[in-house]
């Protein structure tokens, strides 16, 4: 690979990336307003939860902590429930809210 090829393959927007297993979601500070980006890597950074009786549906936690680029240290807090087929379930947000996910954009 050329040193411009892979100076290219650095800057490539996440949209242009495999969508597959990253979903990108969007979450405002209660505290400043700031609008804050992140992604949740489905294939890294969820743990599966296979039912309390054991013969329930396997479902998957995500917990993720993002925090602005300002000078406000507000921490958002994320805990996000998947089903089998890594859609949302359930969602749960401290110190902010969530705005948007990539599943609500790719739906349209
Ligand atoms: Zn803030």
């Amino acid at each position: 690979m050329s040193f411009l090829k892979l100076l290219a393959s650095l800057f490539t927007p996440a949209r242009e990336r495999p969508r597959r297993y990253v979903l990108p979601l969007s979450v405002q500070c209660h505290r400043c307003g700031e609008v804050i980006h992140g992604e949740i890597n489905l294939a890294n950074d969820l743990s599966a939860d296979y039912g309390e009786d054991g013969g329930g549906a396997t479902t998957y936690v995500c917990r993720k902590v993002l925090v602005g680029a300002g000078r406000c240290f507000q921490q958002i807090e994320l805990e996000l429930t998947f089903d089998e087929g890594r859609k949302i379930l359930q969602q749960h947000v401290t110190g902010g809210k969530l705005l948007e996910t990539g599943a609500t954009q790719t739906s349209r």
